[in-house]
């Protein structure tokens, strides 16, 4: 979430960011309204002030009468201010809808425009394969080698959803496995995290349960919500926290499930496992200080890049335009990986996603560290970024690695986890 004052003070930068990302906010109306709170604000504190002053009167009235008048005096300005107070809360959390809605600014580099305007920045040590034989897709090497069950999936728990069996589970584990070594040599703490949030700490994070097209699945009648991403457990972690700066950066991996409803996803391309309606994911979370976040977002797109080249996955890294960040994103990079059976003759498709979201999210989650010999606190800067999403991580190696005798080599990072060099 923006600060309501910088929002005010550069209405103007805030509506044009808006635009650039295709959100649709009325900047306009959160001014106003944020002008008509803090009369009403001023407005209570004053009658605040007056009723204070008449109950001090009260005491040193000269008669009966008096008090009594005195008395009423101070209940009719307790009764106004109670009635400004309840306006000035009204307008507070109007304001916090529309506060909720604008999205973070945005990185000056990032690229203008939608999904198809991202910008190509790499590409990963692995090339594209070329085949001297059919490739088959991931389902029809799923199907040979029994990994997973899509009807079963679709009976227990409807459509997007699936057993995995036999060698996808030990691929499963193993690329968590990898991925939680990989990161905690390089300085973050593993923790498993809780497949449920409160909405306040999805709120927090910046995502929206209960609206239209939500991604988001709500238990009826709680608080309670499936978490999309470990990103919003790790940054709802350190809610109200106040670090030293001494402890920053904190870096933390998360292992999850993930649930997403996919709302206004239908028709794009999502066979199999590609977009389906649970996941398990490795996630990369740091607090950092201001000076520190842009740095360290370049660290967790390496990272990625490392762990992909690693499992011997082709991939290009792109930069993901400004109607494509979402709402706390400043900048993001995604990697997408190419996947011989996606679309016709092979297609990249996303992996992994890493962002920098600056204070957005700590704003809203209250989460600050103080410098000794300085006064006050500021905010920390969050950022987040896939270390292996494991069903399109699949996906990439089942594809990529086929051989000609039907078989899949299993990239030899996993192999130690997997206890086995192929698959079938
Ligand atoms: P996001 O948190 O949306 O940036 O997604 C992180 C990663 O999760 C993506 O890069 C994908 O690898 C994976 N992912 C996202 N949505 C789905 C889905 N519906 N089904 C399978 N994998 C997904």
């Amino acid at each position: 979430m923006l600060d309501r004052k910088y929002i005010v003070e550069n209405a103007d930068a805030v509506r044009e960011n808006c635009i650039r990302r295709g959100v649709d906010c009325d900047v306009a109306q959160l001014v106003q309204w944020e002008q008509q709170r803090l009369a009403k604000l001023q407005e209570a504190q004053e009658l605040n002030r007056q009723a204070n002053e008449v109950s001090k009167q009260i005491g040193k009235a000269k008669d009966n009468d008096e008090r009594q008048q005195f008395i009423s005096k101070g209940r009719e300005l307790r009764e106004a201010k109670d009635a400004a107070q309840k306006e000035h809360d009204s307008l507070d959390a109007q304001i916090l809808d529309i506060q909720r809605l604008i999205p973070n600014l945005t990185h000056a580099d990032a690229p203008t425009g939608g999904e198809d305007d991202a910008k190509e920045l790499g590409f990963g040590k692995t090339p594209v394969p070329s085949f001297d034989f059919t490739p088959l897709d991931h389902l029809e090497l799923g199907e040979k080698h029994d990994l997973f069950d899509f009807e079963a999936g679709a009976r227990v728990a409807g459509a997007g959803f699936y057993f995995l069996k036999n060698d996808a589970v030990r691929l499963d584990l193993a690329l968590q496995q990898f991925a939680v070594s990989m990161l905690s040599e390089r300085g973050f703490t593993p923790v498993s995290t809780p497949d449920l949030a409160l909405t306040e700490i999805l709120h927090g994070t910046g995502f929206n349960p209960r609206g239209p097209e939500t991604q988001i699945y709500t238990i009826e009648n709680t608080e309670l919500n499936l978490v999309a991403t470990a990103e919003i457990t790790l940054g709802g972690m350190m809610a109200g926290q106040t670090f030293d700066a001494t402890e920053l950066p904190l870096k933390l991996c998360g292992l999850s499930h993930c649930f997403r409803t996919e709302a206004g996803a239908a028709g794009r391309a999502s066979k199999g496992l590609y977009r389906v309606h649970q996941f398990s994911k490795v996630e990369m979370f740091a607090f950092t200080s201001p000076e520190d976040s842009d740095a360290i977002h370049e660290q967790m797109r390496q990272i990625e890049c490392d762990l992909f080249d690693a499992l011997e996955v082709p991939y290009r890294v792109v930069d993901t335009a400004s109607g494509d960040l979402g709402g706390p994103a400043y900048r993001k990079y995604d990697l997408e990986a190419w996947m011989p059976g996606r679309g016709d003759g092979g297609q990249w498709g996303e992996v992994t996603s890493t962002s920098n979201c600056t204070d957005y999210q700590a704003r809203r989650l209250d989460v600050r560290f103080k410098t000794a010999g300085q006064k006050g606190t500021q905010f920390v800067h969050t950022l987040n970024g896939t270390a292996v999403a494991t069903g399109r991580a699949m996906i990439a190696i089942l594809e990529n690695h086929q051989t000609a005798d039907g078989s899949i080599t299993v990239p030899k990072v996993l192999q130690p986890w997997m206890g086995k060099e192929k698959i079938g």
